[in-house]
């Protein structure tokens, strides 16, 4: 019975994977409108036809990646609860100690190995495309010990999360989830303040602006923004990758701009200086604030969702899954099935307050500047440096963009008037 209930889980998966493939690959229509062609949101405009040729194959194998990733990891939590894999690890743990700090770090670590064998060869093969397309520069080494890296600061993280998580749901039966919020405001607003000074650097080394020049120059555009100057970094991304990105991070003292030097040594500086500009806007307007507000209401309405489909799940399946109560540490697929799932249904909405928040920076970064033609260039060379799609699929944008398409930035830009 179970055999079966796994075999037809799997079936799903792939064919779902190759609706996907059709979709993305034979279906949807990815050319620009008719009135836009010649325009400069045209990428036969400012792209070779090698260059667009690769830019298209590319995003569809990408866009493929995205969607066969995430029903992957729903396909493992799935698997290994009920194949009562999941029961293995809790009896292992049990077996080693008695102490529940002590069970559930054994517990999780069988279980993020087993994750991490499950999840490699998705990860691998993304990695492989984009090298394969000269996105990634990484060498194999350097990308393995990124994946090492990843692998134990979400153990550690994980662990935490765990820990206190299955404490509150032996001590308060009923109304669990709402403590565990109530703990994860704290923990969210620690994180997202350590993130840019403890995470960020295991992976990357970070550092003041080299060019001294274009320094100045951005520090005196920040200047105009009321940013404090100390608050402008590089990052030595070029060791990684041939794409260009900026990001802004942090809160309070350890809120900062972050430039990748790929931005830096590849575009003009007033390509960079619009850059700067739309940062800046993220941070003026405190778009990380409302990130972190956001992300606090979602986890309650997640939470209280959790709770309800897991204890019915539990009452209704619980043989199937090999699970007798909820508060049992085997459960923890479950419940990261049900996130996983529930995070992935509210991304359109969250993709959307995302967009809305880039539409309000390129704003921002056009009013400081005044500067059409480099904001124009500037996101044209983004496109070539990551090859990427002007105008994705419908699907795509609602699941996948977190920033209006390019078509959508350009075309906003060219209808700013010049004062
Ligand atoms: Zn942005």
């Amino acid at each position: 019975m179970k055999i079966k209930w796994a075999f037809r889980v799997v079936i799903a998966y792939l064919l779902f994977g190759i609706l996907m493939y059709l979709y993305l690959f034979h279906m949807a229509n990815t050319s620009i409108p008719t009135n836009l062609k010649g325009t400069s949101a045209d990428p036969a405009t400012f792209l070779n036809s090698r260059e667009l040729f690769l830019s298209e194959d590319y995003s569809k194998i990408r866009n493929l990646l995205f969607f066969l990733s995430t029903p992957y990891e729903w396909l493992f939590y799935f698997l290994i609860l009920i194949l009562g894999i999941s029961t293995v690890f809790e009896k292992w743990s049990r077996h080693t100690s008695r102490n529940r700090i002590i069970q559930t770090l054994i517990y999780l670590f069988w279980f993020s190995l087993a994750s991490f064998i499950f999840t490699f060869p998705l990860s691998y093969i993304s990695y492989r495309f984009s090298c394969i397309y000269h996105i990634s520069t990484q060498t194999f080494h350097s990308w393995m010990k990124d994946e090492i890296i990843d692998f134990w600061v979400n153990y550690v993280t994980m662990f935490v999360i765990v820990f206190v998580l299955y404490a509150l749901m032996k001590k308060f039966k009923k109304k669990w989830w709402l403590m565990a919020w109530l703990l994860s405001i704290p923990f969210t607003i620690f994180m997202t303040f350590i993130q840019p000074v403890v995470i960020d650097p295991l992976y990357n080394h970070f550092y003041p602006l080299k060019d001294k020049a274009l320094e100045a120059k951005i520090l005196a555009l920040a200047d105009k923004a009321h940013i404090p100057a100390n608050h402008v970094y590089e990052v030595n991304m070029s060791a990684k990758t041939n794409a260009l990105n900026a990001y802004v991070t942090g809160i309070g003292s350890n809120s900062r701009i972050v430039l990748w030097d790929t931005t830096l040594n590849k575009l003009s500086d007033r390509e960079i200086l619009f850059i700067m500009a739309h940062e800046m806007g993220h941070y003026v307007e405190k778009h990380i604030y409302f990130g972190m507000a956001g992300y606090i209401i979602l986890t309650l309405i997640g939470l209280c969702l959790i709770s309800k489909i897991m204890a019915y799940m539990v009452k209704k399946y619980g043989r199937t899954l090999n699970l007798t109560s909820i508060s049992q540490i085997s459960s923890l697929p479950l419940f990261l099935m049900i996130s996983s799932m529930l995070i992935f249904a509210a991304s359109p909405l969250t993709n959307w307050g995302s967009r809305y928040e880039e539409t309000r920076a390129d704003r921002y970064a056009i009013h400081l500047t005044h500067d059409k033609k480099a904001g124009i260039k500037a996101f044209q060379d983004l496109t070539r440096s990551g090859l990427s799609e002007v105008n994705p699929p419908l699907l795509v944008k609602i699941f996948r963009y977190d920033h209006p398409t390019m078509m959508e930035r350009i075309l906003r830009l060219e209808k700013y008037k010049n004062k």
